[in-house]
């Protein structure tokens, strides 16, 4: 069966995504660990995350996905955005093992004119000081279309964070369709090659999710803008593909499109339509 959800809103807590997931066909679902232009995260609720876990294992999702929020930059060039990034990654880390056996995705950052390397250097130390051995979660990097100076926008970037991380074996990867083809990596015309590749230098051992997005803009266009699915420059033959892909298929797919819950539910219908 193909594990499929889409990115759902936390504000009415965690018990309710769970049932909005249901409600849409969904059997996984992303959502934002705090507003995810920053500030602080609400308290957890000891009722609402035991309904969670419960109604989580009762319908048998697969792993679910925590995104961190788009202000996290572990390399910017101010303190105090490396602060934030810092704080707020610990203070998410913590809050996720009480949702235990899911994972953290974060976009690694961007260096802001620093350069790679130093860009890399900074997202490592903080992988360093915030993976425990005894975590539940495992923290996936996300691979990015190579928008201004972020890093990640290449697999062997990704694996030069992966290669500094000491408690490698609590990080993996979540590749995002859209990112991997405005970064350059067709898979439209090439997707074996892509898959290939993407073992080759990081290991599919590591790939735990896949964000599903068609894009709005061209192959390699650098840009990183989400388009519906089968109405961008992927298509519906190629996400289809994707999804059915023997060394894909048996991983969590999540909806980052421009949606809302109605079109979501039309694009897991679709999807589930299109699984072989
Ligand atoms: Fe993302
Ligand atoms: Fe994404
Ligand atoms: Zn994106």
């Amino acid at each position: 069966m193909l594990n499929i959800g889409c990115h759902l809103s936390v504000t009415q807590g965690y018990a309710h995504m769970v049932k909005e997931a249901l409600s849409i066909g969904a059997n996984t679902f992303q959502f934002f660990t705090r507003n995810p232009r920053g500030g602080k995260a609400k308290a957890l609720d000891d009722a609402d995350v035991a309904a969670f876990n419960a109604l989580v294992k009762q319908h048998g999702f697969a792993p679910m996905v925590a995104h961190a929020p788009y202000t996290l930059n572990p390399c910017s060039d101010t303190e105090k955005t490396r602060a934030f990034a810092m704080m707020a990654m610990e203070e998410d880390l913590a809050r996720m093992e009480r949702l235990p056996g899911n994972y953290y995705n974060f976009h690694p950052g961007s260096h802001v004119g620093q350069g790679v390397e130093a860009g890399i250097a900074m997202i490592t130390a903080q992988l360093n000081a915030l993976l425990k051995p005894g975590m539940s979660t495992l923290v996936l990097l996300e691979t990015m279309a190579g928008k201004g100076s972020e890093v990640g926008g290449t697999f062997e970037e990704l694996r030069a964070i992966m290669d500094n991380v000491t408690l490698s074996d609590k990080l993996g990867v979540c590749l995002d369709t859209c990112h991997v083809y405005d970064a350059g990596y067709d898979i439209v015309n090439d997707l074996d090659g892509v898959i290939a590749e993407f073992d080759r230098i990081i290991g599919l051992s590591r790939l735990y999710a896949i964000h599903l997005n068609d894009s709005k803009n061209p192959f390699s266009s650098h840009k990183d803008r989400h388009e519906k699915i089968g109405e961008g420059s992927l298509g519906i033959e190629a996400i289809r593909r994707v999804i059915n892909h023997d060394k894909l298929r048996h991983l969590p797919f999540l909806l980052e499109t421009p949606n809302e819950i109605e079109g979501y539910a039309a694009e897991i219908k679709l999807l589930r339509s299109l699984s072989e």
